[in-house]
């Protein structure tokens, strides 16, 4: 293939990929952009396979035959909760892949038409000493994400004295191994910038705590973009650049998403400390507060005589599958003449978009879902909200403690229903470890037990 027809195949590959992303900003298109964005990965990878430098198809064919089976097997059998782990394992095979091409590239500069060894050009030492660098600090910093989100190690940060001026020292000698490849290119500066790398990575991942482990996760996301830009340029390659630079600034929008809908900063997440301190520090007085716990039956009879009911969906419900019995529970309501909404935070669940897919999943029509600022005011007009499964989303403790871990944080006003029904096992606190004194309110009643069991029960009794 001539080098202007792969360069135009290329651009059609990154319109694909732009079209992709739109399609996936919301759950009605996201089938479609899914869709486009396999035709875009189509087409750049047969682009690639037609270039003439391609001189073995063997390996290519091995690789894809042995990452589309492992693909395969991990996607279908992946539980919609540990997708941030997964999609973290998945990023530091992208940062490892930037470091081999680097390695690569570094040994064999002919290949790449990018000078000759030890005389490799200054533009190309500079680009690929940067996929390096951030190659590595994916790898190593989405092991660890992936390490604590799967429960290898624990969740809580790790911190210690000077930890940020050990930071930046490292951040320093890797400026200046940088600076010293780029005017004696040996193999002792190459490795000492890659181990400085992997180190870094892997330290500036420690102190960061459970909760916030999504947003590193999405941070490393956006690394992992960037590296790939990086190895873009030492391949010379269109596609690569552009794609890479898509799931940069991609990823880095979903942090600040993410960071936006906890009332964080991304520095604050980034430095460390909120999160695994937090997870399981109730800080809500109980005193001798009581809740009133109540049985399905009970839960059938407020819900069937309300004329409007909002459901607030959280992690507990993707943990225990319960959109199917909730979309049920919904029909049966709907066809009392109830009226019934759905109301969902950015950030319930553990991930953007979390509790969208699941409702999309069972079905839940898109035009009873509805954001948080879309319908918060609408709690004053309910009968009942019914909260399944979520927990910090919906804590008043955010408005009215500035020293909790959560304040400012804007949450679902579902205090403000007549009745407040909450679906959950026990009366422990949610991900950010903060107890939530609505369990104790007058106008509340707990539904103790599995979201999807306690729903099933519920359909049954309206049945
Ligand atoms: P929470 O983590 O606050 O609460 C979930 C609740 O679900 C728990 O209290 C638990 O209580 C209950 N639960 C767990 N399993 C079940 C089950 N099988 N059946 C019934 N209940 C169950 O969830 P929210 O969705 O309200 O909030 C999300 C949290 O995650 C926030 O703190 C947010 O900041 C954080 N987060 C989210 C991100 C995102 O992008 N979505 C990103 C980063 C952080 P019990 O054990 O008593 O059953």
């Amino acid at each position: 293939m001539s080098e202007n027809l792969s360069g135009f195949a290329y651009l059609i590959a990154s319109v694909f990929f732009i079209l992709a992303l739109r399609g996936l900003s919301s759950p009605e298109t996201a089938r479609r952009g899914n869709k486009l964005g396999i035709a875009g990965m189509f087409i750049a990878v047969v682009t690639t396979m037609a270039d003439p430098r391609v001189g073995s198809f063997e390996l290519i064919v091995l690789g894809v035959l042995i990452g589309g089976f492992i693909g395969t097997i991990v996607a279908r059998k992946i539980e919609m909760t540990s997708l941030p782990q997964l999609v973290a394992a998945f990023h530091s095979l992208v940062g490892l892949a930037a470091v081999f091409v680097a390695i690569a590239a570094f040994y064999s500069p002919e290949a790449y038409g990018i000078g000759t060894v030890g005389n490799i050009h200054t533009l190309s030492i500079i680009e690929m000493s940067l996929g390096l660098v951030i190659g590595a600090i994916t790898f190593s910093g989405s092991v660890i994400a992936f390490a604590k989100l799967q429960g290898i190690m624990s969740g809580n940060p790790i911190t210690f004295q000077m930890q940020h001026s050990l930071n930046a020292g490292i951040a320093v000698i890797i400026l200046v191994l940088i600076i010293t490849l780029i005017n004696a290119q040996s193999d002792n500066i190459f490795w000492a910038l890659a181990f400085a790398s992997f180190i870094i990575g892997f330290l500036l991942i420690i102190p960061i705590g459970g909760a916030d482990m999504p947003v590193v996760v999405s941070m490393l996301n956006s690394y992992s973009g960037w590296a790939a830009c990086g190895i873009g340029f030492t391949l010379s390659n269109p596609a690569l650049i552009v794609t890479g630079a898509l799931v940069g600034s991609s990823g880095a929008i979903l942090s600040y998403i993410m960071c936006k809908g906890m009332n964080r900063s991304i520095l604050n997440v980034l430095l460390g400390g909120f999160g695994g301190g937090a997870v399981g520090e109730g800080t809500a007085d109980k005193g001798d507060q009581s809740a009133k716990a109540g049985a399905a039956d009970d839960a059938a009879f407020l819900l069937k005589h309300a004329s409007k009911v909002i459901i607030v969906p959280g992690y507990g419900m993707a943990v225990s599958q319960a959109q199917h019995a909730l979309r049920e529970m919904s029909d049966l309501l709907k066809a009392e003449g109830v009226e019934v909404s759905y109301a969902i935070h950015p950030v319930a669940g553990r991930m953007p978009g979390h509790m969208n897919v699941l409702l999309a999943e069972a079905n839940v029509p898109y035009e009873e879902v509805f954001e948080l600022e879309e319908i918060n005011h609408e709690f004053s007009t309910a009968d009942v909200a019914y909260i399944i499964g979520a927990n910090d989303t919906t804590n008043p403790i955010a408005k009215t403690d500035p020293q909790s871990p959560i304040a400012g944080m804007p949450i679902l006003d579902v205090d403000k229903a007549g009745t407040v029904l909450f679906v959950k096992r026990s009366l422990s606190p949610g991900y950010a470890g903060v107890d939530n004194p609505l369990f104790y309110a007058d106008n509340t009643l707990m539904l103790f037990g599995d979201a999807k069991k306690m729903t099933e029960e519920i359909v049954q009794a309206l049945g």
